[in-house]
């Protein structure tokens, strides 16, 4: 998923970037970053870590200027290097530049061996770089030509935020598969965010969405220019609203949280249960399993309690204990749960592993029946525009069947929404990306491009 932001003519713009990547800690936690500009140089600092750990007073007295962009970063396991960090830096023939990237790029691979080819060398696996290396080898002799030219090079999704010493440029993909919006701060100045909810911390009033293929140019002493780069072929990503983003955040017009509910409604309609409890898995599944209660007519309550301090760091459980690690963060309230039939609600199923232990824990705590209800269709397609769904073979739905992952959970029933039932809860106004269960990557999509195992 990852979060980016922009700040544009503010003081203390990098203290704004950093508010907003703190607003959209969620998105990612395995390493921020900001870079600054004031009209004669480029600062960066990026770190591993949350943004609260990474930032201080004295990372603002370097990162000075009234232009910052920044970046949280959520990758898979295993591939948490700082090389991998954003914005990505580098000094090139028009002088400096740096980048945040939300998304996937299909071609990277075909795009990055042409690259090495032709003599150009490669840090990391993040296809961030293949991005600032095309900018720094067109033969344009502006920037924004140079980013055009390489903005005809890459496939898939993106959202952009590219800072020279002066000048700010965002660009979202044509089908705008990831968010990005625009906002004005309370002294001037223009933001722009992955998530409305950065704007809410700041103070920053929503002007509007970033347009699908469109392009913002931002420059000292005038109003952002818009430039229409492609032709908007609008697709954005379901699982923006089902999972990403949070609830709070209004996403293309459309806020998370609500949308959420009427996936709960809907999951309620399509697969209803005999139950004297509706639970929600904290935090993912809140919104839906309010939905999911109301459309059935029976209580809702926080029956499993969260731990919200466990981090990353956290020392992974040994195999012997292999309870521990979800017992960290969720814990039953027992006497609630106690001989009653309860329904279970998650926003998805990917791997199974946490619902199994869930349905283990209010067993444990005395439920006399357990129904698991998940707000989203099976997954069963690994998606390249972005999301961490790394093989099939992982994914439980594209090897078994609801009956059989039920029994395997030892629940007494197992329930998904319709892909139907989702377009119907997100509106039929526009085609939504939905390759995790579909696996239909639309016009302009490369299904067959090689598998992303080294970038996200
Ligand atoms: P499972 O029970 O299949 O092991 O995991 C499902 C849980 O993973 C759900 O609670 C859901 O909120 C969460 N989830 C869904 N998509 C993603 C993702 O891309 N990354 C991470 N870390 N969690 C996800
Ligand atoms: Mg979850």
């Amino acid at each position: 998923m990852c979060a980016i932001v922009g700040v544009f003519g503010a003081e203390d713009a990098s203290k704004i970037a950093y508010y907003a990547l703190f607003a959209m800690q969620h998105r990612g936690q395995e390493s921020t970053g900001i870079s600054s500009a004031n009209g004669k140089k480029i600062h960066l600092i990026k770190k591993r870590g949350l943004v609260t750990n990474v930032f201080d007073e004295n990372t603002f007295n370097v990162l000075e200027g009234s232009c910052a962009i920044g970046h949280n970063r959520y990758s898979t396991a295993g591939k948490d290097s700082l090389l991998d960090a954003q914005p990505v830096f580098a000094k090139y023939k028009l002088g400096e530049i740096s980048v945040v990237h939300n998304g996937n790029l299909v071609n990277k691979y075909e795009v990055r061996n042409e690259l090495i080819d032709k003599g150009a060398i490669f840090q990391t696996g993040m296809d961030t770089e293949n991005i600032i290396h095309l900018i720094a080898k067109s033969q344009k002799n502006k920037l924004k030509a140079r980013i055009k030219d390489m903005l005809s090079k890459i496939k898939g999704a993106y959202c952009l935020a590219i800072q020279s010493r002066s000048k700010m440029f965002v660009v979202r993909d044509r089908f705008g598969i990831r968010p990005l919006s625009l906002g004005r701060l309370p002294n001037g100045g223009w933001m722009v965010s992955s998530e409305t909810c950065a704007f809410d911390l700041v103070g920053a009033t929503f002007i509007r969405d970033v347009k699908p293929g469109e392009m913002l140019i931002f420059e000292e002493g005038k109003e952002p220019v818009s430039e229409q780069i492609f032709e908007p072929d609008f697709h954005p990503c379901a699982f923006e609203y089902i999972y990403f983003a949070r609830p709070d955040s209004i996403i293309d017009g459309k806020t998370v949280y609500n949308m959420r509910l009427k996936m709960g409604k809907q999951l309620a309609k399509e697969t209803p249960a005999d139950i004297d409890l509706v639970l929600p898995v904290p935090d993912s599944g809140v919104a839906a399993a309010k939905g999911y209660a109301e459309g059935l007519g029976v209580p809702f309550e926080m029956g499993i309690v969260r731990n919200h301090y466990v981090g990353r760091t956290f020392i992974e459980p040994t195999q012997e204990i292999r309870d521990l690690k979800v017992k960290l963060k969720l814990s039953p309230i027992k006497d609630m749960i106690k001989g009653k039939r309860v329904a279970i609600v998650d926003d998805s199923l990917v791997r199974g592993t946490t619902s199994k232990q869930i349905v283990r824990m209010l067993k444990d705590a005395g439920a006399k029946e357990v129904h698991m209800r998940i707000a989203s269709p099976e997954i069963k397609y690994p998606c390249r525009y972005g999301i961490d769904t790394a093989t099939t073979q992982e994914l439980i739905s594209s090897i078994k069947t609801p009956e059989e992952i039920a029994k395997q959970m030892d629940a007494e029933s197992l329930g998904f929404l319709s892909i139907e039932g989702l377009k119907a809860s997100l509106g039929n106004d526009r085609v939504y990306s939905l390759v995790s269960f579909d696996g239909n990557y639309f016009a302009g999509g490369n299904a067959k491009s090689p598998t992303c195992s080294d970038c996200d």
